[in-house]
């Protein structure tokens, strides 16, 4: 895959790119359907693609990720499950979203899978797709989508309905996934074997990235990894030691450079006073280009890194909507139209995320348009 040589590495009209790796995308993705294969029970290692695959692009991800031999993928939204069927007719495609009223037939005719979740939806099903197969959603302890575990036992009871329905899958989701002692872990999986034992020959899905790290029980037929596909944090402890290799760089370029004198304010609000004279880069790249505010700084609380040229420098004062401050005082050679890495191989996103009070999936699935996209590996230092 040397799609890299399709792209320019640079656009001389953008402010900003983002580069996506596609080759350490499948790496990911070989890394985990390796991992939940090791113990000799096979798994399959599905992938979640939905909001345009985390922010990587839907299409590259898909025919990437097939090429490397993944055969089913999972999106929030009908409207993204046309997506990947329309650069993949064979995959399978589950819909988390489930079944909208009034649709079937636009599932059937485009080979999608709803993951049934509710009784009327299950009804409306039954009553639509002449057997056509979809997930059953049995929820135990998200109380956000899927049915009760009482209403499963009372769905497995209906003879007439059952036999008009044909679950390819049986999936339930993980509320405390990320943090392997939680207890939660343990009652969700063991209220899971209980329901999937009254659908005996259903394969059974339990596992997003988190699930996968808590062990071989969490397994189960297939699983569901998405951010770790994208090299975020699966665990709350990958923040700091992340097995996955990261897969997206953000880089903004420099707009400024300027002499900023002691106890003068950068930004907004006057929000930061620098304590000494420094040298300041003004960078494109802001809150619109899904960089939260958050992660600005102040004088009382710091905030969020940049990397340049082997340095991890300080964002300074409040983050604009198009730009933001870092202060490159003593970084040599720092020159107006350098690019400043965001997040990406020397800054993770998990430790920007940190800052932002956030988690890597909203960086990642917040990236704007704005930027130039590069396909190619990450390279090693922005400047
Ligand atoms: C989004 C989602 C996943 C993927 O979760 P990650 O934490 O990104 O691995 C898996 N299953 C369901 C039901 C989801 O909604």
């Amino acid at each position: 895959m040397s799609s890299s040589c399709e792209y320019p590495k640079f656009n001389p009209l953008s402010c900003g790119r983002l580069t996506i790796d596609l080759e350490a995308y499948a790496d990911n993705w070989r890394f985990l359907r390796d991992k939940v294969n090791e113990d000799g029970n096979p798994t399959e290692c599905a992938a979640v693609v939905k909001a345009d695959a985390y922010g990587i692009t839907v299409d590259k991800a898909v025919k990437t990720l097939s090429n490397a031999g993944c055969k089913t993928f999972f999106v929030a939204t009908p409207e993204e499950g046309l997506l990947v069927r329309n650069c993949h007719a064979e995959a399978i495609i589950y819909i988390l979203n489930g079944l909208l009223p009034g649709c079937s037939d636009q599932y059937i005719i485009n080979t999608l899978r709803p993951v049934l979740n509710t009784k009327h939806e299950i009804i409306e099903w039954s009553e639509n797709a002449n057997g056509y197969p979809a997930a059953l959603h049995v929820d135990t302890g998200m109380n956000r989508l899927g049915l009760r575990e009482e209403d499963a036992r009372a769905l497995c009871e209906d003879k007439t309905l059952i036999a008009k329905l044909t679950f390819s899958l049986l999936i339930t989701h993980l509320a405390c996934g990320d943090s392997p002692r939680s207890l939660m872990n343990g009652c969700q999986l063991s209220s899971f074997q209980d329901i999937c034992a009254l659908f005996p020959n259903v394969p059974r899905s339990l596992s997003n990235s988190a699930g996968i790290f808590n062990g071989q029980a969490f397994h189960m037929d297939l699983v569901r990894p998405g951010i770790a596909l994208y090299g975020g944090a699966a665990l709350n402890e990958h923040a700091r030691d992340n097995p996955m290799k990261p897969v997206v760089k953000v880089e903004g370029r420099i707009l400024q450079i300027r002499n900023v004198k002691k106890h003068e304010s950068v930004g907004y609000g006057a929000a930061e006073i620098v304590e000494t004279d420094s040298i300041i880069a003004t960078v494109a790249g802001g809150y619109a280009d899904g960089y939260i505010r958050h992660s600005g700084s102040t004088t009382k609380i710091k905030g969020a890194y940049a990397f340049i040229k082997g340095h991890k420098v300080p964002l300074v004062g409040r983050v604009s909507m198009d730009m933001m401050a870092i202060d490159v005082t003593g970084v040599p050679d720092v020159k107006r139209g350098d690019y400043v890495e965001l997040f990406g191989p020397n800054l993770s996103i998990s430790e920007l995320a940190g800052h932002a009070k956030t988690i890597d999936y909203e960086f990642l699935t917040g990236l704007g348009k704005r930027y130039a996209r590069i396909y190619g590996p990450l390279g090693e230092e922005s400047g």
